[in-house]
């Protein structure tokens, strides 16, 4: 991939840059955009991006949309993976009406925001550790105008925003449904997962895993957080090559 657009900001590729001096001003002009920049790396258990601006406006901060949904994000302090758009849709379109959930690493409303959006919770509980995520969170909560529009069908507000770590608050929860959009350690947070998921109740757990691992140690893992409780395993499919071997899974379980 050369690059990729987040709303008015162009991200080339970091290998690149040199293939495009001297000719930024014009992919600015052309990519119809403000700012060029690069990500160098995403550091931390936070996945806070390291960003150069190479042309344009100084400012990182922008509105991407993406599925209909507006999100307002800074990228030199929060991520935007492209890659997990089609995932971010298709959890939205599993929601049935009612249903309670927690989104465990809600980072800006990455799962959030479509499914409150596009879909009928009764309940999002969006726990986020970061507090500049948590800041971008209630922005688009704001933006989508998620919970004016929500009060009409269930008197509340659909989505709690949570400042705080999902391994301590998932627990003193029931859920219908749990997005674990984390990956290398998520494993960690699947007790405290399995303490809040309700019986027949499903777990969306993410792994970067070796491709030839797939289909047996998330799953294992999942069944050994679980303990003595069943678990009926619905679906297990890669949303994207992480490194070479590695690629990034999902596995929806329904515990039982
Ligand atoms: N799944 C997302 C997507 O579709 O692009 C990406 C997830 S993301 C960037 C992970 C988020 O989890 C980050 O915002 C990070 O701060 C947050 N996080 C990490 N550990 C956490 C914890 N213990 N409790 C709550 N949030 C946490």
């Amino acid at each position: 991939m050369k690059w990729k657009k987040i709303g008015r900001i162009l991200i080339i590729d970091k290998n690149l840059e040199d293939a495009y001096i001297g000719k930024l001003g014009n992919l600015l002009k052309e990519h119809n955009v403000d700012t060029i920049a690069k990500i160098t790396g995403i550091n931390g258990k936070m996945r806070k991006p390291s960003v150069q601006v190479l042309a344009g406006s100084k400012s990182t901060e922008t509105i991407h949309k993406e599925n209909g949904c507006l999100f307002k994000l800074d990228i030199s302090k929060v991520m935007w993976s492209k890659g997990n758009t089609t995932e971010r849709m298709r959890i939205a379109n599993l929601v049935r009406d009612g249903e309670v959930i927690v989104d465990m690493f809600a980072g800006i409303g990455y799962f959030s925001i479509p499914i409150a959006f596009h879909s009928n919770p009764q309940k999002v509980y969006s726990i986020e550790i970061n507090p500049e995520s948590y800041f971008y969170l209630n922005k688009n909560i704001y933006l989508n105008k998620i919970n004016h529009r929500s009060n009409k069908n269930w008197g509340h507000d659909v989505i709690k925003p949570i400042l705080g770590d999902s391994a301590l608050i998932t627990p003193n929860i029931s859920a219908d449904r749990i997005l674990m959009g984390y990956v290398k350690t998520t494993h960690n947070f699947l007790a405290p997962a399995v303490n809040s998921i309700n019986s027949g109740g499903i777990i969306h757990y993410h792994e970067t895993v070796p491709e030839k691992l797939m289909d047996t140690r998330p799953i294992k893992r999942i069944k050994k957080a679980a303990e003595d409780r069943e678990v009926e395993i619905l679906g297990n499919k890669i949303i994207k090559r992480y490194s070479p071997g590695v690629v990034h899974c999902v596995v929806d379980a329904r515990i039982l």
